[in-house]
């Protein structure tokens, strides 16, 4: 690829933060669909989502501890796969008519 190419590909290409914006959203305000277990001090795992959820959910909080805020939730199911087990996270499916709405497939 030139560096021409290479400029007019990066000119086009979309963040994935772009793509996101499309997706909507209905809150089931005072439900959330997903619950951090209380804890002092996060485990590994659980720190680990602040990192990995794709729509930047998971933040730590002054304290250290790890707090989830699913309005913007895709339901990938990536955090309920690395805690779920363990019990650090309790995580189920919106009601039905909520959570998110892709407006692409
Ligand atoms: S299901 Fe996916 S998008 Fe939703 S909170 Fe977990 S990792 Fe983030």
């Amino acid at each position: 690829m030139t560096k021409l190419e290479m400029g007019a590909a990066a000119q086009t290409a979309v963040k994935v933060e772009e793509k996101l914006f499309y997706n909507r959203y209905l809150v089931d305000a005072g439900r959330p669909h997903i619950t951090v277990r209380p804890h002092d001090t996060p485990s590994a795992a659980l720190l680990a989502l602040t990192r990995i959820c794709p729509a930047g959910c998971y933040s730590q909080a002054d304290g250290g501890q790890v707090e989830i805020a699913s309005d913007g939730c895709m339901e990938c199911g990536t955090c309920r796969v690395l805690c779920g087990e363990s019990g650090d996270i309790e995580w189920n499916y919106p009601r039905g008519g909520f959570g998110v709405l892709y407006k692409f497939g």
